[in-house]
C-alpha cells in the first residue's frame, strides 16, 4: 500500500469510524440485500422500524437505528448507499 493510500485509509477510518454494521450484516447475510435496499428506500419506514425488524430476524448482527439512519444519509463508510 502506498503512503497516500494508507493516509487516505486512516483519514477515512477517523472520519467515519469502523465498518458500517449494515455492510457487516450484508456480508454475513447477503440474501437480505434486496429487501433491505427496498426498506431503506421507503420513506414511510423510520430507521428505528427497520432496525427493529432486522433485530427480530438477525439479533445481535442487526445494526442500530442510528446506524440505519447514518447509512441512509450516506454518512457511513460502506459505500453501498
Ligand atoms: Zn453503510
Amino acid at each position: 500500500m502506498s503512503l497516500i493510500d494508507e493516509a487516505r485509509a486512516i483519514a477515512r477510518a477517523n472520519q467515519r469510524g469502523p465498518l458500517c454494521r449494515i455492510a457487516q450484516l450484508l456480508e454475513a447475510h447477503p440474501e437480505v440485500k434486496d429487501e433491505l435496499e427496498e426498506a431503506l428506500a421507503e420513506p414511510m419506514l423510520t430507521g428505528t422500524a427497520i432496525a427493529a425488524a432486522l433485530k427480530s430476524r438477525y439479533g445481535n448482527d442487526a445494526p442500530t437505528a442510528q446506524t440505519v439512519n447514518r447509512h441512509r444519509k450516506g454518512e457511513c463508510n460502506c459505500g453501498s448507499q
